[in-house]
């Protein structure tokens, strides 16, 4: 058995000692834990019977409820108890927006006042739900209003699985189901490595939110080392962006290319331990003029030779001060044709949610007071003088 993790550890002594949780101090959330940790916590730190853990799990993940006070099967003195030192819910929705095509733009508020946002998208044969892993995101890439924000802070374990259980619970009855997550939301989910992996490892438990593994993707902008890491903790799907096709065109567009860049990221993608049947997918965000060539294409090819792959090709979604444009819809077509042609597996995502700023790269909310960080800023000069 593997050792008990740190903030288990820490998580017992505070359910035993509740004085040790200082004045002010956040309370722990219990949607931080796995049914297991929950369990373990619950019999080593309150004392209680095991299958106290499965009526509390139950509470969070069938009934998706906002306070002990709900928990009518657990007695008055146990409820008080668990809320001295712990809470059930961190995210308050505080507001949605329904686009024409059915998408729906969720605002959640934090403790710490800061709003983060999660994406419900229905499709023909599935519903998505893009979720954020942290407020803002610190990779600078030029196309991405988020970017925009800077990093403000990585999400915890709770905040991450609770904007699932929120969607859940407020879609309630009209809920047609998610299927599918992706972390395609706010945020740079490699960034938030330690806790993405928990997230991920509760929203896929069949004593957790029982999503299917196969459906659970994390979107990543090409951090190499974790991504290596990432594949041997995790059994959920991996999505790379790759977005161009030459290091020049790439470190303009994200800066992580100075860092990682292609060959690198390839090498690295070639040689992870895949399933049978696993695929990477790669995302490529098609921006007029400046990565759509047929010649880009080519290199695709040739760039994802020998890597069990399918693309997902995305049209730019604009926003406001962007220097980029929205390709021309012959232009898409072509370079989806060719790929398609010479054997890739190349699918449109459909572009959804555009109107109110819920699609790909248009979430968050730069402030005004806070500037647009100065290295990016640089970037995007430079860039709108190129592209003119
Ligand atoms: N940080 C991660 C996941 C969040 S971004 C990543 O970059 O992969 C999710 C996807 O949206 C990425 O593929 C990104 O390239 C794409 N994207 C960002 N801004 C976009 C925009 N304005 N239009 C279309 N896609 C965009
Ligand atoms: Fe961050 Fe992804 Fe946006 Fe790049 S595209 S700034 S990595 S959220």
């Amino acid at each position: 058995m593997s050792a008990t993790p740190q903030y288990l550890l820490d998580a017992i002594e505070v359910f035993r000692n509740p004085e040790l949780l200082g004045e002010g101090a956040p309370l722990i959330d219990l949607k931080a834990f796995s049914y297991d940790e929950l369990k373990t916590l619950i019999v080593d730190g309150l004392g209680e019977k095991a299958f106290r853990a499965e009526q509390i799990h139950q509470w969070l993940y069938l009934h998706y409820v906002r306070s002990f006070d709900e928990m009518t099967n657990l007695s008055k003195g146990l409820r008080e108890r668990l809320a001295r030192v712990s809470r059930v819910s961190t995210v308050e929705h505080v507001g949605s927006h329904v686009s024409a095509d059915g998408t729906t733009k969720y605002q959640f508020k934090l403790d710490d006042g800061a709003i983060i946002e999660s994406v419900f998208l229905p499709f023909e044969s599935h519903n998505s739900l893009c979720i954020s892993s942290q407020v803002g995101c610190a990779m600078g890439c030029t196309f991405c209003y988020t970017a925009k924000m800077g990093l403000s802070r990585h999400l915890s374990v709770a905040e991450i699985v609770d904007q699932v259980v929120n969607v859940r619970r407020v879609a309630g009855e009209s809920d047609e189901g998610v299927s599918n997550i992706v972390f395609m939301g706010m945020g740079e989910p490699l960034h938030n490595l330690d806790h993405v992996i928990r997230a991920c490892a509760i929203l896929t438990a069949d004593k957790g939110l029982n999503f299917s593994r196969r459906k659970v993707t994390v979107s990543t902008s090409g951090l190499v080392p974790e991504i290596e890491r990432f594949m041997a903790e995790s059994n959920v799907q991996l999505a790379v962006s790759l977005n161009a096709t030459t290091d020049v065109s790439r470190s303009k567009i994200m800066p992580i290319n100075d860092r990682y860049d292609l060959e690198e990221l390839m090498t690295c993608l070639r040689e992870l331990p895949l399933e049978r049947r696993q695929r990477i997918t790669f995302e490529y965000v098609l921006l007029k003029d400046f990565n759509d060539s047929i010649d880009d294409a080519k290199r695709i090819v040739k760039l994802i030779h020998g890597i069990p792959s399918k693309i997902n090709i995305i049209p730019f979604n604009p926003h406001p001060e962007t220097p980029f444009d929205i390709p021309s819809e012959e232009t898409v077509e072509a370079f989806q044709r060719y790929l398609i042609d010479h054997n890739v597996s190349c699918f449109r995502r459909k572009t959804k949610g555009r109107e109110g700023m819920a699609a790909c790269g248009q979430l968050g909310k730069p402030s005004e007071e806070k500037k647009t960080p100065r290295h990016l800023r640089k970037k995007l000069e430079v860039l709108r003088e190129e592209l003119g």
